[in-house]
């Protein structure tokens, strides 16, 4: 039995002890690692599932595993961030393990909300649980906006119908429309909502069309009592889906059920949407989500903070805070990447670390940060892509570029170009899949690989270490 089949044994054995979505949420995202004379190393992907688990779940692991391997004898957890992502193969699929009845309703992490439109097909959307209502930071700037949500939850389909959304990119409009579904749910957990991306909806329409011929798509959500669409600027110019989308929401509008929807701009602005909608979406309620103040950045890091169980220094936050001017997205991006490297390398985060981060968001611009001193803006970050980490790495082992990104497997090539993946994504964070493009497109377990490689032989290999703090150094790090 390998180790994958191994956890799946003892997941299955794990399930009926716990509640569903408990299980889900502390079991989606982990693996046995690998068992050392006695002890099952299990893999979690946080440090707050690490003490979540430890606490309540460890021994409970140990009586399953010991059910087929009785020798052994003790449980260790280990914090593997990588776990997260959702194709890491180390993972057992939970469909595997979750039992056919409570697969409808539930798919990992996610509540899941089953439609059933004319009989002859059905359809799911998912409602990712991390968007609420209650960990949506409101500030003077989008509290007119929250009270909105917060009442169309509490009376769906009543005055403010539609709620309309608007806002420039990362100001929270997919956050506060998940969680005000989530949240109708929560009040009235018998109501249908159906959440659309505004791509979702377009392919929707053109199956529906496909397969039926005719206007049968709003036949098919007549039944639901919330349709969110988000980012329906998209539509723009696609006059077919427009116009189902015409019927479907005067369907429902007239039926007294909910419609939610989110765009880049406010109805008026809205270019190549008919005016017919654009006036049926100011009907209801419309506001606006700006980006909020100073406070509320710095409030919505704490939470960031206090949801990943991380302590970030205050001037550290304060500083991500004050220059971070765009987005939330960002905000919370530059946080993560932080976080990111704190656990990784066991370094704690500083207003020089975070600065990299934020000048790394507007590569083009060399962007004016408030409060860093002459001397930590000195140490500039002298690589801006790929292709510059590609170079130095060349220059230093004094091998060809093109050998390097070549897709010959040579010894003194292959530890290189290791390096090479392996700083382009602790350095300039891209993901598995961009760098393998960068190395004559080979795919994201071999960059994965790669990497894992280069981060174990660290800890034992001091020349390695030595060339990469070169390495960097010259980066300006
Ligand atoms: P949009 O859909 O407007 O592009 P998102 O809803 O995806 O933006 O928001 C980007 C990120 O910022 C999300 O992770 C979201 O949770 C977070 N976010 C935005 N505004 C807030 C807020 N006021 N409080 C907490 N998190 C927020
Ligand atoms: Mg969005």
């Amino acid at each position: 039995m390998d180790l994958k089949d191994f956890w799946r044994d003892i997941l299955l054995r794990l399930y009926p002890t716990l509640r569903h979505d408990q299980f889900i949420t502390w079991f989606a995202d982990t693996a046995i690692l690998r068992i050392d004379s006695g002890t099952l190393v299990v893999g979690v992907p946080s440090q707050f599932a690490y003490s979540w688990i430890d606490q309540q779940y460890k021994l409970r692991i140990l009586e399953a595993a010991k059910v087929t391997k009785p020798e052994l004898t003790d449980i260790a957890l280990v914090v593997d961030a990588a776990l997260i992502n959702n194709d890491d193969t180390r993972k057992v699929l939970l469909s595997s393990v979750v039992p056919e009845s409570k697969k409808v309703r539930k798919l990992p992490g996610k509540r899941e909300v089953r439609v059933t439109g004319t009989g002859t097909d059905t359809v799911s959307y998912m409602l990712n649980p991390k968007y609420t209502l209650q960990n949506f930071i409101v500030g003077k700037h989008n509290r007119l906006v929250h009270a909105a949500c917060l009442a169309v939850s509490m009376n769906p389909g009543s005055q403010w119908n539609p709620l309309f959304i608007y806002g420039g990119v990362g100001l929270g409009k997919t956050h506060l429309l998940q969680a005000t579904g989530r949240e109708i749910l929560r009040n009235f957990p018998d109501k249908i909502i159906v959440y659309f991306t505004a791509e979702r909806f377009l392919n929707e329409v053109v199956d529906a069309i496909k397969k039926y011929n005719a206007h049968d798509f709003k036949a098919r959500y007549r039944g639901v009592d919330c349709l969110i669409v988000d980012d329906i600027q998209l539509l723009a110019e696609k006059d077919r889906t427009q116009e189902e989308f015409f019927h479907l929401f005067n369907d429902l509008y007239n039926a007294n059920k909910q419609i939610i929807l989110s765009s880049d701009r406010p109805p008026k602005e809205l270019a190549g949407i008919e005016t017919r909608l654009k006036s049926r979406f100011e009907m209801g309620m419309v506001a606006e989500s700006h980006f909020p103040d100073y406070e509320t950045r710095l409030a919505i890091l704490q939470n960031k903070c206090a949801e990943q169980q991380v302590l970030v220094a205050p001037d550290v936050l304060d500083f991500i805070a004050h220059n971070v001017h765009h987005s939330i997205r960002e905000l919370e991006g530059v946080l993560l990447q932080a976080i990111a490297q704190m656990r990784l390398e066991n370094v704690t985060p500083t207003v020089k670390s975070v600065g990299t981060f934020i000048r790394r968001l507007d590569r083009s611009s060399d962007a004016e940060l408030v409060g860093v001193s002459k001397e930590q803006m000195d140490s500039k970050l002298s690589v801006r892509g790929a292709d510059d980490v590609i170079s130095l790495v060349a220059d230093y082992y004094r091998i060809p570029i093109t050998e390097l990104q070549g897709p010959l497997r040579k010894r003194e090539i292959m530890m290189p170009r290791q390096i090479c993946m392996y700083l382009i994504y602790e350095v300039l964070g891209f993901s598995y899949d961009t760098i393998g493009d960068y190395f004559s497109g080979r795919n994201h377990t071999t960059v994965l690989h790669s990497y894992n490689k280069v981060k174990s032989r660290l800890a034992k290999d001091s020349k390695l270490l030595q060339d990469i703090h070169a390495l960097k150094k010259e980066m300006g790090l």
